[in-house]
């Protein structure tokens, strides 16, 4: 599933290429043609993101919320397009370029007030110029879920994904299954700092890169063109740091990795 990085990127992506023009809309496979239709032919006012949602904002008032859930993805390309292959729920044409959308868990239209109510679903996002720790630690303070599950756990912190969790929690040193009740008011503040620089990272470089350059080496990432981890996906290897086996189990649905020395 893509972590919130890849939202934003998308977003500005977006922005750039289609935004302050008329985007002509379509639904080719059908689901989204009442809502396409909508909003097609309008000018595209900008695009933004919050966690895994994105939401192109179109004048008028209209937005279309994207929810790419699992299997979502947008292909870009420049014009002229293709004709639509396989199921492709809405098709986006700029001036000079498009993007087809498929598998979306989510794409509907909704008015621009409407934005608030899915934001006031969802923690803060890292990724928000403004973004503000604290509501995710009075979450985190009261719950005695593991902090492994409160960290995929939308409503908390927007935008974590399996990656960012597992591989935040192993540079903080703390178990997946510490309940939030025992977790220090430091430890939070601490992996908030350091979740909002990796996730900057991520935005910038278009990847996921979690491992501190004096740790990047070694066996090497779990797959082609990944940069390494220290847990994600290494279940049965050396832990890069003390050698012992990382371990996995599942987690409300997700697999967890940790290693069972350096994280307590
Ligand atoms: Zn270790």
């Amino acid at each position: 599933m893509p972590e919130g990085h890849t939202l934003h990127r998308l977003a500005r992506l977006h922005q750039r290429r289609f935004a302050r023009a008329p985007v002509l809309v379509s639904s080719p496979q059908g689901r989204f043609a009442d809502g396409a239709a909508a909003v097609s032919g309008r000018v595209l006012r900008k695009a933004s993101a919050w966690g895994k949602h994105l939401f192109h904002h179109y004048e008028g008032g209209r937005v279309v919320h994207v929810h790419l859930g699992l299997y979502g993805t947008f292909t870009e390309m420049p014009l002229p397009m293709p004709l639509p292959v396989g199921q492709v729920r809405m098709r986006m044409i700029g001036a000079e370029y498009g993007t087809d959308l498929r598998g979306p868990t989510v794409c509907e239209v909704i008015e621009e007030a409407e934005i608030d109510d899915v934001i006031a679903r969802l923690g803060p996002d890292p990724l928000r110029r403004d973004a503000d720790g604290s509501p995710a630690w009075e979450r985190i303070r009261k719950s005695r879920r593991a902090i492994g599950s409160l960290l995929m756990d939308q409503t908390v912190i927007a935008g974590v994904g399996n990656v960012y969790r597992n591989e935040l929690l192993y540079r903080h040193l703390i178990d997946p299954y510490r309940p939030g009740t025992q977790i220090d008011e430091s430890e939070f503040k601490a992996m908030w700092t350091d979740l909002v620089a990796l996730m900057k990272v991520g935005f910038r470089r278009g990847k996921i890169i979690v491992i501190r350059p004096e740790d990047d080496h070694g066996a090497p990432a779990y797959g082609p063109d990944r940069p390494r981890t220290y847990v994600y996906r290494r279940a049965g290897e050396p832990c890069r740091i003390c050698g012992t086996e990382i371990r996995t189990a599942m987690m409300e649905g997700r697999n967890v990795f940790w290693c069972p020395t350096c994280q307590t």
